[in-house]
């Protein structure tokens, strides 16, 4: 069983260094577990904290332990009798070729009603975010101006389609002319605004002539930065995660929250677990969108499981275009 274990704990920049490739034994299912063979593994910025000692909302991963991660998998054998061999299922473990796990943990997956991958992605935990930012935290009424960071990837994607049948208009930021073209041509996004150009600060005023009524905080750093100043007066903030800022050593000094004050905005982070009826309602609500054509997404499928470590280091540079998926050979 090929695994990626976590060897040491990153200060600062991920490097291949804190990762161990291992071949070791298959894990042999306990009562109630059944045994899968994950095909495609989710990789997602969240990884970064478990790989860190820092407190958090969860635990860390051990040194010498298999890194956390969400697979669809085929079931390999269920002595359960839930499943048949070779069913799909959302619910494999780790970075790793074989999981053993609860079978009540899983979710059945229909290869026909939707591309497995789907289940980690779109219709997966990043778009169940998308779907808890825009409706429920920071919901934006029509006409408003709602900003989206890191717009081409798997959950500001969504959110910006999201947003925009809400009726807002959405403005998605994104690094580079490509993911930009992507942003604006194929999810529908009437702008995007390219955070690595230059002159983006006033390239990003231009296209928020009204200011900037919400904002989906996917990336922090100087795209922050230059979102803050824009927020009108009553601007509701949505902040999901600061991806730039999760290689930092130190916090990064924080924006002037006397602004908080004199502008009355509202501000809420939030963790798309604590949404427990998302996970329900959002696969259904977007998996009718997707069977009509009217939710786009795109996946940035990488083979091999070895090439994990360089895909999550990509990650946090921006590199991946689209759901960064592993497809485990
Ligand atoms: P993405 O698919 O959006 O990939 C990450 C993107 O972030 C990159 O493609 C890049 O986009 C941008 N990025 C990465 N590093 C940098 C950098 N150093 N500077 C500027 N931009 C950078 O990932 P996800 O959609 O999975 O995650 C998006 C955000 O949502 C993350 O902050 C994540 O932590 C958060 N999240 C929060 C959850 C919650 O429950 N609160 C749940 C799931 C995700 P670009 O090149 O366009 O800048």
């Amino acid at each position: 069983n090929l695994r990626v274990l976590l060897r040491a704990r990153p200060e600062g920049a991920v490097e291949h260094g804190h990762f161990e490739l291992r071949e070791e034994a298959l894990p042999s299912p306990r009562p109630g577990e059944a045994l899968l063979r994950n095909r495609f593994l989710s990789l997602d910025p969240y990884m970064r904290g478990r790989m860190s000692a820092a407190k958090s909302y969860s635990a860390p991963v051990e040194l010498g332990a298999v890194m956390e991660g969400q697979a669809v998998a085929q079931v390999v054998e269920d002595p359960t009798g839930r499943f048949r061999a070779g069913d799909w299922v959302l619910g494999g473990q780790g970075w790793q070729r074989f999981s053993a796990v609860p079978a009540g943990q899983l979710r059945k997956l229909d290869p026909d009603a939707a591309p497995v991958t789907t289940a980690l992605g779109v219709l997966g935990m990043p778009g169940t975010t998308a779907w808890v930012g825009v409706t429920e935290i920071a919901p934006p009424r029509p006409g408003e101006t709602f900003v989206v960071s890191a717009a081409s990837g798997a959950v500001g994607g969504v959110a910006g389609q999201i947003a925009r049948r809400m009726g807002a208009k959405v403005v998605g930021i994104a690094g580079g002319a490509e993911k930009c073209a992507f942003v604006r041509e194929e999810l529908g996004f009437p702008v995007c605004v390219d955070h690595r150009a230059p002159h983006f600060a006033e390239q990003l005023a231009a296209a928020c002539p009204d200011g900037i009524d919400g904002y989906f905080e996917n990336v922090g750093g100087a795209v922050q930065r230059a979102v803050w100043p824009l927020l009108n007066d009553f601007a509701r903030v949505a902040f999901c995660g600061m991806v730039a800022e999760y290689n930092d050593a130190e916090p990064a000094p924080g924006p002037n929250l006397m602004q908080v004050v004199r502008k009355r905005l509202k501000l809420q982070g939030f963790i798309v677990r604590d949404h427990p009826r998302a996970f329900a309602d959002w696969p259904r609500i977007g998996g009718a969108w997707l069977r009509e054509g009217a939710l786009k997404y795109r996946e940035d499928v990488v083979r091999g499981l070895e090439n994990a470590p360089e895909a999550f280091i990509g990650l946090l540079a921006g590199k991946n275009f689209g759901k960064l998926i592993i497809e485990v050979t």
